[in-house]
């Protein structure tokens, strides 16, 4: 049986690495668009802004595939995948044969549709090469423009601030963050990046770019114009879903897959950013976060096996640390008709913590403070995957709060594993 793996990050190495506990005789391959050692794309902001050193982004040594015992073709795009023929076509029309195959290859970042977005002076930060780019780029007084206010955008600010850069966020929603936090905790961390001099306009609708001597001019809807020497589009991210267009799900972006992670195409597994998988409550979706996109490909590569195994369904779960404050969020947050607000203000360490509760159990958490958000947010994810009731949830909070916090969040250490190359509390869980 040959198995043919697309896509060499978090999903398909744990997918691999799977696999081979369970089969090492049957030949593997790996195709991957990005050549070289497999890196943890969570730690590129960290990378940025210097809290890491380039060697700390790799998560895996150097002849990893060669232990695995997987054939490589790196470098190399997959155009499509031709089911029927069981082959992977190759961007230069060479075909590779399967018996079994996972679809690996992520997302990529979605660009608006803005005139003259595309050009010099304009970048994602989704990959090693965009992290070196602005390695070199951003030095101190270059004008930044970041498109987006979600996570990876403010991360990306953030480092450019740290850099010297001077940074202006445009998002076209009112708030930041608007699918990470609620509309408090977006409002305290605004108040708190505006504090250190990073501007940010929101309600803001980016209409078209102007280079002119290296510049960037960039015109709003309502005529405002913002001048920068680097713009970095970070306004979401689309599943690289159109290399198997039969798979694509008639409900939104994403190759469809039950929870064994086969798609309806025979002996083709789909996992990770690419995948529309079972979801924690019920429906199906993308969820794109690196311990989901982990946990789906050992799913998958276990079935590549033929283990039989079940995902048990990704719970959405985001912490990250940006201008000095640790900011998660697990579940849902918002609180549907009938269910309550628990807002904690005053535990020692915690900025804001809100709850949402439903008969006492807890459905999700919003979370600004302190490092301890991995571990008191890690705990409560059992309580809201098994709805569990929490009879008080300041108690509990303050209890779990004493009972020995980690000294250093675990995705700040260096990259020993997939796990710990994280940075999602869904791991502390
Ligand atoms: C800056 C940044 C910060 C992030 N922070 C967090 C965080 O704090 N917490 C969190 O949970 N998640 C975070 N994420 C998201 C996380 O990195 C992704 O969810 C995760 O990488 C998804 O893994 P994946 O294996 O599904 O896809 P990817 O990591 O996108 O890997 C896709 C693989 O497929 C290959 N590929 C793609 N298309 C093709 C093709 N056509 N042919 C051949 N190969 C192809 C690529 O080369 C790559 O090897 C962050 C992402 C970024 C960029």
């Amino acid at each position: 049986m040959h198995v043919v793996i697309i896509g060499s990050s978090a999903a398909g190495l744990s997918a691999l690495e799977a696999f081979r506990r369970r089969d090492n005789s049957s030949p593997v391959t790996v195709v991957s668009a990005e050549a070289g050692r497999p890196y943890s794309r969570v730690l590129l902001p960290y990378y940025l802004r210097g809290r890491i050193l380039h060697e700390g982004l790799f998560i895996r040594p150097e002849d990893c595939y060669e232990r695995l015992d997987a054939r490589t073709v790196f470098g190399e795009f997959v155009e499509r995948v031709d089911a029927e023929e069981r082959e992977v076509i190759l961007r230069d029309g060479r075909a590779i044969a399967y018996d079994r195959l996972l679809v690996a290859a992520g997302s990529r970042p979605s660009a608006p549709p803005i005139e003259g977005l595309e050009g010099p002076g304009v970048q994602g930060f989704w990959t090693l090469d965009d992290a070196a780019r602005l390695d070199r780029d951003l030095r101190p007084g270059v004008r930044l423009m970041v498109l987006g206010a979600g996570f990876v955008a403010l991360q990306a600010a953030w480092a450019a601030h740290r850099r010297g850069a001077a940074v202006t966020v445009v998002e076209l929603e009112g708030r930041i963050l608007p699918r990470v936090l609620d509309e408090e905790a977006a409002r305290l961390l605004r108040r708190r990046i505006e504090a250190v001099g990073v501007q940010i306009a929101t309600s803001v609708c980016i209409a078209g770019v102007e280079r002119a001597c290296g510049e960037l001019c960039c015109t709003a809807a309502g005529a405002d114009t913002y001048e920068a020497d680097i713009v970095i589009v970070a306004t979401g991210v689309l599943p690289n879903d159109g290399l198997l267009a039969e798979a694509v799900s008639t409900r939104g972006p994403g190759l469809e897959v039950a929870a064994t992670m086969e798609t309806a195409v025979a002996d083709v597994f789909a996992a990770g950013d690419v995948a529309r998988a079972p979801m924690w409550g019920g429906a199906a979706g993308v969820l794109a976060l690196w311990p989901v996109a982990v946990a789906q490909g050992r799913v998958a590569g276990a079935n590549l096996a033929g283990a039989g195994l079940d995902y048990e369904g990704g719970l959405s779960a985001n912490v990250t640390e940006m201008f000095g404050v640790t900011v998660a969020s697990v579940g849902r947050f918002e609180q549907a008709p009938g269910e309550d607000a628990v807002i904690l203000y005053d535990l020692p360490g915690v900025d804001y913590l809100k709850l949402v509760v439903a008969e006492g159990v807890p459905k999700g958490a919003v979370y600004l403070g302190g490092q301890q958000a991995v571990r008191l947010l890690g705990r409560l994810v059992p309580y809201i995957r098994y709805c569990r009731p929490l009879d008080d949830p300041r108690a509990f909070f303050e209890e779990r709060r004493l009972a020995g916090m980690a000294s250093v969040t675990p995705w700040l250490a260096p990259a020993a594993d997939l796990d710990t190359a994280n940075g999602s509390i869904a791991c502390a869980s």
